[in-house]
């Protein structure tokens, strides 16, 4: 029976830049429906027209089968009257509707392209800058919105007749492929020498020969220069860390497929999703044996940080090349990542032999995001290119509002109608050239998101070079507690406002006692929050230098508890006794200091007396050799719970006692991390009982332990909490400015 029908079919989610209205079109071809596509403020908007039954068969496969990086949020159906068209069409964008609609990430190499680049048949054979609707760099070429070729870093290259025959089919995987090229008529890639100066000759294969000698190649990627050296060769690796000046923090590593990243790592089955996924980030595992890289790439760590390659360039690279590569964020330590030729050419001078370059500019700095993956679900530890700058719907209004961030491992985020939009990791705020990327980047996201923003949110610390930069906008301001932040980002991914239970297990944050925070137990919601319990203060001595020597916070417990220090001073700190009395005589002192409630200084105070770690040469580190080291997670230690604080005197007591008997590190850790566990069930329970909530938040950066991250959630589970944990943000501060947003907004009322 033939029923002419219509419909209006609208398409909400990210369907730009994704090959969407190509696939819409092809579609309607199979099933035989007329009508249009075209993007609209909402989404994209179809008019179907032909047989009803035709019609709900294309309306069903529209969200059964989207191309590969479409996030479908919603499909809604209307019916119209009929109309008669001669075909299907594709309209193209409304400019001001565009702006509206979600840009996507970078996507990594798709496997049509893969193929494609590695036969010798085809007219893209080995061209590093193959892409498709389905991959290829999204947000580091975008100059401007909508995402058309004029407003994105290929603009100066003007399709040659083949691509142009591509992108004008509407059955081709390219069709509308903005960053479509081909060797005739898209950038170029050049290898040149230490001074700049273009070697001639097949660049690929330069640079894999360089790599191959031991030589560090500075490589132009997607988001920003990485350093390249073999990872199986110590001395070059050696050579790195002392050109980077770099002591000790691992360095991530590509090797060629999933297989080989499995020799090296204990991978879950997740891991191997997320190297095949578009964001293909660096995936941080346990290794399965310490040799398996030069011993340089991640010393003393139990860990490493592996990726696959993830653009034609690196496929091509790792193929001809090494089959495994140290790629580090091309800059010196705690430097935003370099983005353009002359730059890295300057900035790494002296650090790299030759360099891989290429005439295709990057339009904002995207440094690799990087993923936990040890027990439990996959944990985001930096957030960054192939998620950003990708939104979370908040279901509040936070229209206008950006959050400024903390001082380390800054993030901004910015709100736009109900979805803020986190931008990419920025880093350390403690150099120049980090505040730079920080106005770039709020300028970009403001810029893309066509948002103005009118409110700020930024840290309670009155010093944060955040707090300054909000005051010069000459916009209204609003100071949010560090740990409220973490805590109201993460009801935000969860859209959960009620008044819950937060645990904030961290480093460091500015309490409005003008102490350092981080121990915390509230009740909360984004408007306020109150302290329910927190970890007893302990002197943090020399400020800053505490948190990168943990030996002085193992002090700083031993004094604080009455606890006889001299056993740790002549057996672990003998090599700088001078320092360590001097420490303990300011620890007697009547000298006026801060003092912290951080978990993370707990952790470095244990892994100091363990003996496992008495400097940390980047943050995080002694935690990770405490974790690291555990064996047995055996009985807790004692602690105690009374009038709002978690004593941990005999906590303390009790490591020193089992280090004074002799007893293994690993059994330490074990029973210390079993201690937080026991102490934060005690702590829920206490304000469960006194209170009613039974919803429990957890964030801060001590849930990148895999150890709490599983066990806390399980023992609060078995006593019937609901429990919530960061599925979309970092745990750690790269998920503060959120959280800021949401208290921004909160306020706002
Ligand atoms: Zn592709
Ligand atoms: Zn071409
Ligand atoms: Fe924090």
């Amino acid at each position: 029976m033939h029923v002419p029908a219509g419909k209006t079919i609208l398409v909400t989610g990210i369907v730009q830049g994704v090959g969407f209205r190509p696939f819409v079109y092809g579609l309607a071809d199979r099933h035989g429906v007329r009508g249009d596509v075209r993007n609209t403020s909402e989404g994209v908007r179809i008019r179907a027209f032909g047989e009803r039954e035709a019609i709900e068969r294309f309306a069903a496969d529209l969200e059964r089968r989207p191309p590969p990086l479409a996030a479908i949020q919603a499909v809604r159906t209307e019916d119209v009257p009929y109309e008669d068209r001669d075909a299907f069409v594709i309209r193209p964008s409304e400019d001001a509707a565009a702006r509206q609609v979600a840009v996507t990430p970078d996507a990594a190499l798709c496997a049509d392209c893969r193929r494609e680049l590695l036969d010798p048949a085809d007219r893209r054979y080995r061209y590093p800058f193959i892409s498709c609707t389905h991959c290829g760099p999204r947000y580091s070429v975008l100059l401007d919105v909508p995402y058309d070729r004029p407003n994105i870093t290929l603009k100066n290259f003007p399709l040659c007749d083949a691509c142009r025959a591509e992108y004008e089919d509407p059955t081709d995987r390219r069709h509308h492929a903005q960053t479509d090229c081909c060797p005739a008529c898209g950038p170029q890639l050049w290898c040149a020498g230490s001074n700049g100066q273009r070697l001639a000759d097949d660049p690929i294969g330069a640079a894999a020969r360089a790599l191959a000698r031991g030589q560090i190649v500075a490589v132009k990627g997607l988001g920003g220069f990485h350093l390249a050296c073999d990872a199986r060769n110590n001395d070059a690796v050696e050579r790195l860390r002392a050109r980077k000046d770099r002591e000790e923090k691992p360095f991530a590593v590509m090797v060629r497929d999933k297989d080989a990243a499995q020799q090296l790592a204990e991978l879950p089955a997740y891991a191997g999703e997320l190297f095949a996924s578009p964001a293909s980030p660096i995936v941080i595992a346990r290794k399965v044996h310490p040799e398996g890289l030069a011993p340089a790439v991640a010393p003393g760590n139990d860990f490493y940080g592996l990726m696959v390659p993830y653009t034609p360039l690196h496929v091509l690279l790792l193929a001809e090349g090494p089959d495994a590569l140290v790629m580090t964020s091309a800059n010196r330590t705690d430097e935003p990542i370099a983005i353009d030729n002359h730059e890295a050419l300057e900035r790494l001078d002296g650090i790299a032999d030759a360099f891989l370059l290429h005439d295709r500019p990057i339009s904002i700095r995207v440094d690799d995001s990087v993923v936990l993956a040890t027990g439990g679900g996959p944990t985001l530890l930096r957030r960054a290119r192939g998620y950003v700058p990708a939104g979370i719907e908040t279901g509040r209004n936070v229209d206008g509002i950006a959050g400024f961030g903390p001082m380390l491992k800054n993030t901004l985020a910015v709100g736009r109608g109900t979805v803020v939009y986190p931008g990419q990791h920025v880093g350390d705020l403690n150099n120049r050239l980090a505040l730079d990327m920080f106005d770039e980047v709020y300028a970009h996201l403001q810029a893309i998101l066509g948002v103005s923003v009118r409110r700020i949110a930024c840290d309670l610390h009155p010093d944060y070079p955040t707090t300054r930069l909000a005051a010069e906008t000459g916009l209204e301001t609003v100071a949010v507690q560090h740990h409220h932040a973490h805590l109201a980002g993460l009801m935000a991914e969860h859209r959960v406002y009620d008044r819950g239970i937060g645990l904030a297990f961290d480093g460091t944050g500015y309490g409005p006692d003008d102490q350092l925070w981080g121990g915390e137990v509230f009740t909360f919601d984004p408007a306020s929050f109150e302290r329910a319990f927190h970890l007893e203060y302990v002197p943090l001595p020399g400020g800053e230098q505490a948190i990168r020597e943990p030996w002085r916070m193992a002090l700083a417990h031993l004094v604080h508890h009455r606890l006889d220090w001299t056993p740790f001073v002549e057996n672990e700190l003998a090599d700088r006794a001078p320092q360590a009395a001097s420490v303990v005589k300011l620890l007697q002192s009547d000298i006026p200091r801060v003092h912290t409630s951080g978990m993370g200084r707990l952790f470095d105070a244990v892994a100091s007396l363990t003996g496992l770690c008495h400097t940390a040469s980047y943050e995080g580190q002694a935690p990770m050799r405490l974790e690291g080291a555990l064996t047995d997670a055996g009985e807790p230690y004692g602690f105690e719970l009374e009038g709002g604080r978690i004593r941990t005197g005999r906590l303390v007591a009790d490591v020193l006692r089992d280090v004074e008997a002799g007893v293994a590190p690993g059994i330490i850790s074990g029973r210390f991390h079993n201690t937080i566990v026991a102490l934060a069930l005690e702590a829920c329970r206490r304000v469960r009982a006194a209170e009613g909530l039974t919803r429990v938040f957890l964030s801060g950066g001590c849930f990148v332990n895999a150890f709490l991250r599983t066990r806390i959630p399980g023992r609060l589970a078995a006593d019937g909490f609901e429990v919530f944990a960061h599925r979309l943000l970092p745990p750690n501060d790269g998920g503060v400015s959120t959280g800021q947003v949401l208290v921004a907004a909160a306020r706002e009322g």
